[in-house]
């Protein structure tokens, strides 16, 4: 019988996408959380809605406040990523943005490894401009960020699997440095997925999708969720952003993220998004699977071909390899990037491609493909783009669950034309 609730922890993955806490109680006994496309929600009377506003009593009010959909999708990936709270939000950019916000205030300082995603650069410039500054880490390794903490230092904040340079960060390790400096260490694990990952179990604090990407997995709706591990001791002398919340300890970020960010800045995702994105990440284990696989087959193949140079983390030459068995649960991730020789090359080989689209985004179960350089980092400098291993003949595959003979036949044919 499914949807028992109080049942022990469930361990497997795609066990516990389908039959976890989360997949029950639902008013009329559906089987999916019906879509509450409302943006009230109605009460008998006056003293019930006080009750829900005074927090007295469970209840939804307004939706960009809460809302039984977005709740069903924050609880399923929050049990996934095995965390205390989980916010969704309105895009990855939402989520990013408003935990940086919720944790520093002017003055403050953000760590962040180079080769971040393109927004997230961007955004971090921003935050400049609101006095919170970001000092940058070549390598977002103990040794590289053990130099630049310092008393204003707040947040370490990294990618698990950066997108497309492939380098990995090594959860553990940072996260003990940041520790013993009294620092979260919050990542972006768009790229990786629970399923090949969960950084809380190895010291991260905060995790933030966009699920836009792998989670939703249909391309169908822009969305994001942040997971907090609720284990950070916040020093509240130190981080006056969250004083104001010292009464609720180690929820002081998710009760400050919840009741003040977020829901003032509102960005909330919409209940259809939420929808459509539960619904997707039922099949993030099974796509995840078959993706990387696939990934694995096409890098090996490419990896033959002369001329053409790939980065793949299970390549044996990748210089972030060892963590596919250490950390990455023997997977090398949906993203792959090789280099043609140059920038007309790129062009012709991608516009040669029979399946693979050619569109600006990953996590597709469909292959897609893009010349970063004149997309994503056309408005970056050199130095960002040699961070994120963006060349001028660099492709840039975000590989889906194609069958991989037809997926293998149709680059190498590309490719040989
Ligand atoms: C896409 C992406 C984001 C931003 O997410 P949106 O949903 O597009 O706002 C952030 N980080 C990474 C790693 C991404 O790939």
């Amino acid at each position: 019988m499914s949807c028992i609730s109080g049942k022990s922890e469930i361990n497997g993955f795609n066990t516990k996408l389908l039959h976890g806490r989360t997949s029950s109680g639902y008013g009329q006994r559906e089987i999916l959380p019906p879509v509450s496309q409302v943006s009230a929600f109605q009460y008998e009377s006056m003293e019930e809605l006080e009750k829900v506003f005074e927090h007295k009593s469970m209840g939804y009010a307004y939706t960009r406040i809460g809302n039984p959909t977005i709740s069903a999708l924050e609880q399923k990936i929050n049990e996934l990523e095995g965390g205390s709270q989980a916010v969704c939000t309105s895009s990855g950019m939402a989520a990013i943005s408003a935990t940086l916000l919720a944790v520093c205030g002017a003055g403050d300082e953000i760590i962040a490894g180079t080769g971040l995603y393109g927004g997230t650069i961007d955004l971090l410039h921003d935050l400049e401009k609101l006095g919170i500054h970001t000092v940058y880490a070549p390598n977002l390794t103990a040794d590289g960020i053990r130099p630049l903490i310092n008393d204003r230092t707040r947040v370490i904040f990294g990618e698990v699997i950066s997108n497309p340079s492939l380098a990995v960060l090594d959860i553990e390790e940072v996260s003990g440095v940041a520790h013993e400096a009294g620092i979260p260490l919050i990542v972006d694990a768009t790229s990786a997925t629970p399923y090949i990952v969960r950084p809380l179990s190895l010291g991260a604090d905060i995790v933030i999708h966009s699920t836009s990407k792998y989670i939703n997995g249909g391309g169908n709706s822009i969305g994001g969720i942040i997971i907090d591990g609720g284990k950070f001791g916040w020093d509240f002398d130190k981080f006056t952003a969250l004083a104001e919340f010292k009464k609720y300890g180690r929820m002081a970020f998710s009760i400050r993220l919840r009741t003040d960010l977020w829901e003032d800045f509102g960005g909330c995702m919409s209940p259809m998004n939420a929808y459509l994105t539960y619904i997707g990440a039922d099949t993030l284990g099974l796509r995840m699977e078959r993706i990387c696989e696939n990934a694995d087959v096409l890098a090996r193949a490419l990896a033959e071909l002369p001329g053409i140079s790939v980065n793949y983390l299970t390549l044996p030459n990748h210089p972030y390899h060892r963590y596919v068995s250490s950390q990455l649960n023997g997977y090398g991730g949906g993203i792959l990037t090789f280099g043609t020789g140059s920038r007309e090359r790129a062009f012709q080989v991608i516009n040669s491609l029979k399946y693979a689209m050619i569109a600006s985004n990953i996590g597709d179960m469909r292959t897609l493909v893009i010349h970063p350089a004149s997309t994503l980092y056309i408005r970056s400098t050199a130095e960002e783009r040699e961070a994120a291993g963006v060349y001028d003949d660099t492709i840039r595959v975000s590989v889906g669950i194609e069958n991989k003979e037809d997926l293998i036949a149709d680059f190498l044919s590309a490719i040989s034309e």
